[in-house]
């Protein structure tokens, strides 16, 4: 099907949604292009607690459904299909979808955010389920009493690992350094809980799978400073080391940095293209909270909103 909008918005996250409730009241009938991944990943934060307004711990899930809601209560539609081609060179912009949906527009809010980054293992996409995961509150449950490893240093490891300490046995922490970059509130949570322990200055080296090279079965622990290399049996491996931004279909239409975020001018939400505008973590490498990903999509719209009433003047 082909339409025309005035704002289209593609990605369906804290920050497109709100772009969506920020256009939607400013007339402009946006259009929400939701992609695969319903709501973002904030839909995997099942506890909640540091978005103002809620005294109580939230669910993602719950605040991204209000969230589209209230963007539909404005006037914002929301296309369940996934973005695969654009093209910026000319106006009005075009958007294809999956779902052969083509619709051009005068202009356009990017928020894709970012998905989890893999390691790179030979074995890590194939063991993805089968012992191997990026998301301890989606698979936490199945590892029950059993013994699991964390991978990273950061915010997502030290809630992965806090997460997997109320459901397994035993959780350790493999990361690459001999101090932690996680907040330091975080940090002393997971200093205080008995079942988890920190490997410093270690690598996964290597997946070792089951006979059938069906499921995980243990790993190989690279000491940085010794070389030396340590099998231990395992049933699952929580990988949280970051995120990339999704931006691959973007490439060639808008700059980008070195590491694949979306260039922004200073201050503002707008690209090196007149019209096109990206907000939320596609753009923000540095601060990956829903509070700011919600700002920035307010940020963009209300942007959208002067460019679009400057080329009717
Ligand atoms: P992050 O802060 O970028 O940390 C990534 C961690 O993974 C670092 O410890 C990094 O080690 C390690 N790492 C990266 N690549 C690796 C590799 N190939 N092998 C092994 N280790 C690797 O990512 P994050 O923890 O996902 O957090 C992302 C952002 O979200 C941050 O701004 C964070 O503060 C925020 N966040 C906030 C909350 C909250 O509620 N406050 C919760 C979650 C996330 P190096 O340091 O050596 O690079």
């Amino acid at each position: 099907m082909e339409q025309h909008r005035e704002v289209v918005i593609i990605g369906s996250g804290p920050a497109g949604y709100t772009a969506g409730i920020y256009s939607g009241r400013a007339g402009n009938k946006p259009l929400i292009i939701t992609g695969m991944e319903f709501g973002g990943q904030i839909t995997k934060s099942f506890d909640l607690e540091n978005y103002p307004g809620f005294t109580e711990k939230i669910d993602g899930l719950y605040l991204t459904e209000q969230m589209r809601k209230q963007s539909e209560i404005f006037g914002a539609e929301v296309l369940a299909d996934t973005v695969v081609e654009v093209d910026f060179s000319k106006r009005p912009f075009t958007i294809k979808c999956e779902n052969d949906n083509v619709i051009t527009a005068d202009a356009v809010i990017i928020a894709t955010g970012a998905s989890y980054r893999k390691i790179g293992l030979a074995n890590e996409a194939k063991l993805t389920g089968h012992g191997v995961s990026y998301c301890a509150t989606c698979d936490g449950f199945f590892f029950r009493d059993k013994e699991v490893f964390v991978v990273g240093g950061g915010n997502t490891a030290v809630y992965e690992a806090l997460h997997l300490s109320t459901l397994c046995k035993k959780v350790t922490i493999i990361h690459r350094r001999d101090h932690f970059t996680a907040e330091q509130i975080n940090q002393k949570h997971l200093f205080e809980t008995p079942n988890i322990s920190v490997m410093w200055n270690s690598t996964l080296d290597e997946i070792v799978e089951d006979a059938e090279g069906k499921k995980v079965a243990g790993v190989k622990i690279k000491n940085t400073q010794s070389g030396e290399i340590t099998s231990y049996d395992t049933d699952g491996i929580f990988i949280a080391i970051g995120n990339q931004p999704n931006t691959d279909v973007f490439k060639g239409q808008v700059e980008l940095d070195d590491s694949g975020y979306i260039k922004t001018k200073p201050n503002l939400c707008a690209t090196n293209i007149d019209g096109v505008f990206a907000a939320g973590d596609v753009k923000n490498p540095n601060f990956k909270q829903v509070v700011i990903a919600a700002a920035s999509g307010a940020q963009a719209s209300m942007e959208a909103d002067k460019y679009i009433l400057s080329t009717k003047e």
